[in-house]
């Protein structure tokens, strides 16, 4: 019926996992209760806080040593570091966390699918 689709394409275009077209997100992280060109269920299949805890250790690990570097090279004032990193922190944490965990729940269906299928079958 619905033929298979890479979670990493699903979930870094922010789609549906089954069909790969629905908008997975209402608002900017909130995810819609079904989908709304198949209408498959999203609220089983909930990622939780597992994205934020990837995002917030790479982002972290980007921001302290592009930090790092630039007290080290130039000692610049502190409204300049206060001044490059908030919003770097807060539009990348934005910007990654959608197709993070629109992957992680498309991984989440995919390992899901197997199972229900077979009792789809029954
Ligand atoms: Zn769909």
């Amino acid at each position: 019926m619905y033929p298979p689709l890479s979670p990493f394409s699903a979930g870094l275009r922010c789609r549906c996992p089954r069909c790969g077209e629905g908008k997975l997100f209402s608002g900017l992280l909130n995810v819609r209760p079904s989908c709304p060109a198949c209408g498959l269920d999203f609220s089983k299949i909930d990622a939780g806080d597992g994205p934020a805890v990837f995002v917030i250790l790479i982002l972290g690990f980007i921001v302290v040593g592009l930090a790092l570097w630039l007290e080290l090279k130039y000692e610049p004032p502190f409204w300049l570091h206060m001044v490059l990193w908030a919003p770097l922190i807060l539009g990348g944490s934005i910007g990654m966390l959608r197709p993070f965990k629109a992957t992680l729940i498309a991984l989440q269906y995919r390992h899901k699918a197997s199972s229900d299928i077979e009792l789809l079958n029954e």
